[in-house]
């Protein structure tokens, strides 16, 4: 389908309200409408979704796409019906919906209403949801966070792996788009060759953030006392400190408290209504900091988190680069401090004993790029997009002296005279 820029923009302002594309976004559409396999990389905020949302809305048939949170399709699905006066444009296909539910949504999607049906790869797997998806018009297939088909991702789905197998059963030349925030060539390669899109146009952002300044000390026993000190130098600023165990989120925020320190803790083990008030609380600023495992983060968007401190080093640097991502989201100050002791390495090496081999082996080889990052002496910066496949130089890039190694340049000897400061 050929398609004038000016209609784009005029469908971009028409459903979405916005003026602009942002990134790459347009190329992506173009790419999309033209029927091509497309590949889009880029950083979570990024504004993917519309990447596909925008063609969808476009194109005749009914675009399909597979998600792997309920929650994340429900807000998509709300937030396009919000845009249109006709609920049926968007539907979610799962498990949840009963008889007459299910029916209405069928009758959406055959009667040509259905511009985006959302469904979880579970749900993609049943039979009888193959056998009507293959009878109806498909305009092409997105897999958002595709990630989840590879095992050298940080969130590995073994459904995804089914896609490609299902994908062809539904229909032979159905366009295939994959998105993802996760920008290591070792995932891109398994994404490419489990969706069988080796000849797709792929769109890949920068993955820069030069607003973040990264740094990493030595911890040592006094690293609450040093999480103290950090966070009434930031005073009334919003932050989030990251712990690996739910007992040591407990304690911290505890410590943090008797300081005087608005704190709270979260983590997956509280009751949901302790966790969404906490949230709640801090995204009304109501309290400064979150003390946190990993379950805090995914889908909280308070733009001006000014902080990110690891209390414990992260499992890979996938996972560094998401959590302190969240930092700085409106462009202005986000400080990413990190404690590093080997010890922690030895400790996480300990809790992946128990697993398979070769997820051991995965997960040996992310930690190891972990400690190299944490050990290093180059540009932090320089070494994170490294990592991601992305050259950068800090004398022209932006954000170039933004870490400490770039600041304050050290020999390798002196960084273990700081532990005993
Ligand atoms: P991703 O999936 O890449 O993490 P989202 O699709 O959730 O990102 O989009 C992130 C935010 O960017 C959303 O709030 C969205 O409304 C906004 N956004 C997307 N495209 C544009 C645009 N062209 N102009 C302004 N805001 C946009
Ligand atoms: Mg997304």
């Amino acid at each position: 389908m050929l398609i004038a820029k000016s209609d784009l923009h005029s469908a971009l302002k028409k459903y979405f309200g916005f003026n602009k594309f942002k990134g790459l976004q347009e190329d992506v559409v173009e790419s999309i409408i033209s029927g091509n396999h497309t590949f889009v990389i880029m950083p979570t905020g990024g504004g993917k979704s519309l990447c596909y949302q925008l063609p969808a809305l476009m194109q005749e048939g009914t675009a399909i796409v597979v998600s792997p949170l309920i929650a994340l399709m429900k807000n998509q699905v709300d937030a396009i019906r919000g845009v249109s006066n006709e609920e049926g444009i968007a539907h979610v296909l799962n498990s949840s919906l009963n008889k007459t539910e299910v029916k209405r949504v069928k009758e959406d999607i055959v009667n040509g209403v259905t511009k985006l049906l959302y469904v979880a790869p579970e749900s993609l797997t049943k039979e009888e949801n193959v056998e009507f998806l293959r009878s109806v018009k498909v305009s092409f297939m997105a897999i958002d966070e595709a990630h989840c088909i590879s095992e050298w991702g940080h969130d590995f789905r073994p459904e995804y792996r089914n896609l490609r197998h299902i994908i062809g059963r539904i229909g032979d030349n159905i366009p295939i788009i994959g998105l993802t925030a996760t920008a290591t060539p070792k995932v891109q390669e398994d994404i490419i060759k489990n969706l069988g899109i080796g000849n797709a146009r792929t769109f890949k952002a920068s993955f820069n953030r030069p607003n973040l300044y990264y740094e990493v000390r030595p911890k040592t026993k006094n690293v609450d006392a040093d999480i103290i000190r950090f966070v009434k130098q930031h005073e009334g600023k919003s932050g989030i400190v990251y712990c690996l165990s739910r007992k040591r989120v407990e304690e911290l925020a505890q410590v943090l408290q008797v300081n005087g320190i608005k704190a709270v803790p979260y983590h997956a083990g509280l009751d949901a209504k302790s966790r969404s008030s906490y949230q709640d609380k801090f995204l009304m600023e109501d309290v400064d900091v979150v003390v946190a495992t990993i379950a805090f983060g995914m889908g909280i968007d308070k733009p001006d988190v000014r902080f990110v401190i690891h209390h414990d080093i992260p499992k890979s640097i996938e996972s560094y680069y998401q959590e302190t991502g969240r930092a700085g989201r409106d462009g202005g100050e986000g400080h990413c401090l990190a404690f590093y002791s080997y010890k922690d390495i030895e400790k996480l090496e300990k809790f992946m004993s128990g697993k398979p081999v070769a997820e051991q082996e995965i997960g040996h080889a992310l930690l190891q790029e972990m400690v190299a990052f944490a050990e290093t002496s180059i540009s932090r910066r320089k070494f994170i997009l490294h990592y991601f496949g992305e050259e950068f130089d800090n004398e022209t890039g932006e954000g170039g002296d933004m870490d400490d190694n770039v600041r304050h340049p050290k020999k390798k000897h002196e960084a273990k005279d700081d532990v005993k400061l």
